[in-house]
């Protein structure tokens, strides 16, 4: 059987923080036991508020960050056994705020160019002309080649961070929340482009979000994260057309907020998000949840699944049996 193309597998990942008035060492759980594959050519989408552990995930995708158990693969193959610059031509990123992630003393044409100079592709030329190819294709004009960054628009420096990951060819972008620094008005040209360029060169996406109706722009599955762990798992078209986990059902009302691309969903949840340093017993969720259980207080729920649907919830033991 054809191994997927990236997969993580039961992956666990702590930090030791310092917190409260006596600065105190604590551990930090940002990813309990966490499995996901990621196949070729589909778009999986990773969504949950902030601090539920999507970004430590993304790092530990791309290879920047270990897991302290669990496994990832990459076709197979242990990631921390493959060379990082292979890893980093096969899997790239593309980062919420462009900006930041753009060098501001570098020009356009210098900052795509980079990662060719890196692994050593093609001569001073060839580098030119594949830039120039590049910013064709995510629609950047050629007089753009010598602008800094702080010469252009929020999207145009998206275009560029998209261009950068795209010029050694990778087959996985990871996209942590690339639209979300943005104009709602420039969001939809950037998920467009995404789409294209998916198709045109048979990409393979992770793409994190904390607004589901990005997600759903996007996503062939949906992985819903709470506090270190994937709840709920699904093909897109039945996650948004029935999903099963309470949480999930408070983030698709959350879609419904009058301007869903700007700042965190209202999931209607009233209580806060919980301290991760003191995640609840149980089911995590059981503080926020509208058909908490006594049992939910005390016991964590097992995961269900059935027909390449995963929950977990007590609920939902007899529908997903
Ligand atoms: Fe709610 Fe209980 Fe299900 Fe957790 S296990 S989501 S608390 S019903």
């Amino acid at each position: 059987m054809t191994p997927p193309l990236l997969e993580m597998r039961d992956v666990t990942r702590s930090f030791e923080v310092s917190a409260g008035l006596l600065r105190r060492r604590r551990t930090l759980r940002a990813v309990n036991g966490v499995s996901l594959r990621l196949e070729k050519g589909e778009v999986l989408g990773l969504v949950g508020e902030s601090g539920c552990g999507k970004s430590t995930i993304a790092k530990m995708l791309l290879g920047l960050l270990p897991p302290q158990s669990g496994a990832i693969l990459l076709e197979g193959r242990s990631l921390a056994a493959l060379d990082r610059k292979a890893v980093a031509r096969r899997i790239q990123p593309v980062f919420q705020d462009p900006y930041s992630s753009l060098n501001p003393r570098k020009t356009v044409g210098a900052i795509i160019a980079l990662p060719l100079r890196v692994h050593g592709i093609g001569d001073r030329r060839e580098r030119r002309a594949r830039v120039f190819a590049m910013m064709d294709r995510v629609g950047l004009a050629p007089r753009l080649h010598a602008s800094f960054p702080s010469q252009l628009s929020g999207g145009q420096r998206q275009r560029v961070a998209i261009a950068r990951a795209l010029i050694t060819a990778p087959e996985i972008l990871i996209c942590d929340e690339p639209t979300s620094a943005l104009d709602v008005s420039v969001q939809s040209q950037i998920l467009n482009l995404l789409q294209d360029l998916r198709r045109e060169l048979g990409l393979t996406y992770l793409l994190i979000s904390h607004n589901l109706a990005v997600v759903e722009h996007m996503a062939t599955r949906v992985a819903v994260m709470y506090l270190g762990r994937i709840v709920e798992e699904a093909a897109s078209e039945t996650l948004f057309g029935r999903p099963r986990h309470p949480y999930t059902e408070a983030l698709l009302a959350s879609v419904l907020t009058p301007e869903p691309g700007l700042g965190l969903p209202d999931t209607g949840l009233g209580a806060a998000f919980p301290n991760p340093l003191e995640p609840p017993s149980g089911c995590a969720f059981h503080p926020r949840c509208p058909k908490a259980m006594p049992l939910c207080r005390g016991t964590p729920p097992p995961a269900r699944s059935k027909d390449g649907a995963r929950v977990e919830c007590h609920l939902c033991a007899a529908a997903v049996p």
